[in-house]
């Protein structure tokens, strides 16, 4: 068996508890991929320590030169695409034609951030006095600390790590349990671009023990996290008394509206791409469909027909459209909300059961659902499922329509099928959300635009673009007086 070690102190190292996990394929249990490090604190300690170090001599390279170690590592995951899909794959189960998306992915950002280097931008203003300059600009922060989850497992640590090192941070990488293997190629792939070794750190382990480790460690000023508002919670909490500087990307609850004047082939392409894709494991995946009254029952129709030929397999098998669940905890988590969704009166229109017979038999699998007749309220339309599990829910309006689209607690995406453009634009402006897509899906978004939710999805702070930039580096403002006199702003001029 391959056993894996983090990256600690400018090498590979084992972890200090002597433990490991094992990482298994989803599609297929008897597929052992490798043991990973159950890191202890010990190991954040002397990642923290090691990150410190590389941090000094990181923030006085200038940014540009920074930029071209982040060019390189584009164009090395670019070499790399096809192998780090395949791992990709094997480890978390979506289909290869994901996994190539998700380093595309990260591609762009490398390439994103290579050019930010030559801007960062900071502003100079005209000062108040004469003879006075005052200008601003950005300076690094120092060790970040990145806690990433399972579903992408290449494009969330790059959304996070290429901006923090641009701005001249230092990084410690805490990857999600079900993806260390994709974790640890990200990390040979900075070294191998001429990252300077201390400036990354990588520890592999439980959430509860590293994750938390690296949280509350006060020489760890920044924390980023993405994944369940449960966890977030408990992070934002201590990250809240120790002052730091926090990011969180946290659960969804995303719908897709159709309304009476939509193109319905369309629609029916991007509901199945919405709530199937992934196996329904992302942020953005499309868990509610909201059917104007007078195109429901086709729409339904197709859906139905559509979403029970989806083909479920190995992701690294071609023709693959629909892969396994990650975990066993997933797979009982989609089980608990079927006998939910039964109880609540929802209808099962497809699907509901575990997906089984040869090969599907050694994976966590299960049939693409659909519920219909889901009411607002209910816990179909309130909580993540984060499965293959789609709640059908019927209006009689727009404005009804919006109402239903806003009325949960999460607000990352949505997405509305009209031909009207007044409805259109009503959309952008009153659907509560960080993202709305007309035509499109609720997923599909793009490296160079800033990423993140609204109400309990985030707190406030954006990945991707150039938004991202302003929270991994500190505003500095600077003023020269060159007039050679005690000037008073607010008080000598007025
Ligand atoms: P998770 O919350 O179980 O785990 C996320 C990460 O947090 C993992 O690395 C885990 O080890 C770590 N962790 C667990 N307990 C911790 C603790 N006490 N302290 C610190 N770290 C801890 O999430 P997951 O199952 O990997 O991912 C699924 C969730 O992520 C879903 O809710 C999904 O909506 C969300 N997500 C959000 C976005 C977004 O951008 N908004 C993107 C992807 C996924």
């Amino acid at each position: 068996m391959t056993t894996f070690r983090n990256f600690i102190g400018g090498h590979w190292v084992a972890p200090s508890t002597g433990a490991y996990f094992e990482n298994r394929n989803p599609a297929n249990q008897d597929d052992l991929i490798g043991q990973f490090p159950a890191s202890g604190v010990a190991d954040v300690e002397a990642a923290v320590a090691s990150a410190q170090r590389g941090f000094a001599r990181w923030k006085r390279t200038p940014a540009p030169a920074r930029g071209d170690v982040l060019r390189r590592v584009g164009d090395l995951l670019a070499a790399r695409k096809e192998e780090l899909a395949d791992i990709m794959t094997r480890e978390m189960g979506k289909p290869l034609a994901e996994t190539r998306g998700d380093v595309q992915e990260g591609i762009d950002t490398a390439y994103y951030a290579a050019t930010e280097g030559r801007r960062l931008f900071g502003h100079t203003v005209p000062s108040e006095l004469a003879n006075k300059w005052a200008m601003s600009m950005r300076r690094p922060i120092g060790v970040c600390g990145l806690i990433t989850p399972f579903n992408f497992p290449l494009a969330i640590p790059t959304w996070k790590a290429f901006p923090a090192l641009l701005c001249g941070n230092a990084v410690i990488l805490k990857p999600a349990e079900d993806v260390p293997h994709t974790a640890t190629v990200l990390v040979e792939v900075l070294l191998e671009a001429g990252l300077p070794p201390e400036v990354i750190q990588l520890v592999h382990g439980m959430g509860e023990v590293v994750g938390k480790a690296l949280v509350e460690h006060p020489q760890v000023p920044v924390i980023s996290f993405t994944g369940s508002t449960e966890t977030g919670r408990l992070v934002g909490e201590t990250c809240g008394r120790m002052h730091k500087r926090l990011s969180l990307e946290m659960g969804g609850k995303n719908a897709q509206i159709v309304l009476d004047d939509a193109d319905l082939d369309l629609a029916l392409d991007g509901v199945l791409w919405g709530a199937f894709g992934t196996t329904g494991q992302r942020c953005t995946a499309t868990s509610r469909l909201v059917l104007q009254r007078g195109i429901h029952d086709q729409f339904v129709e197709r859906l139905v027909a559509r979403a029970n030929a989806l083909r479920l397999g190995d992701g690294r098998v071609a023709g693959t459209e629909v892969g396994p669940l990650v975990h066993a905890d997933a797979r009982a988590k989609v089980e608990r909300y079927i006998e939910i969704g039964k109880a609540q009166g929802a209808t099962l229109a497809c699907g509901g059961a575990r997906a089984t017979g040869g090969a599907l038999d050694k994976g966590f699998f299960f049939q693409p659902t659909i519920f219909t007749g889901v009411t607002a309220g209910s816990r179909l339309d309130q909580e993540e499922i984060f499965g293959p599990v789609l709640s059908v829910i019927r209006v009689d309006t727009v404005d009804e329509a919006f109402a239903v689209n806003n009325g949960v607690r999460y607000g990352l995406s949505s997405s509305v099928y009209t031909r009207d453009v007044n409805v259109a634009f009503r959309a952008l402006q009153e659907l509560d959300n960080g993202i709305t897509y007309v035509n499109a899906p609720t997923i599909g978004a793009e490296a160079h635009l800033p990423f993140g939710g609204v109400k309990e999805t985030g707190n406030g702070h954006r990945e991707g673009g150039w938004e991202v930039y302003e929270f991994y580096s500190e505003t500095k403002v600077g003023y020269i007086d060159y007039s050679g006199a005690l000037q008073r702003a607010q008080i000598d001029n007025y």
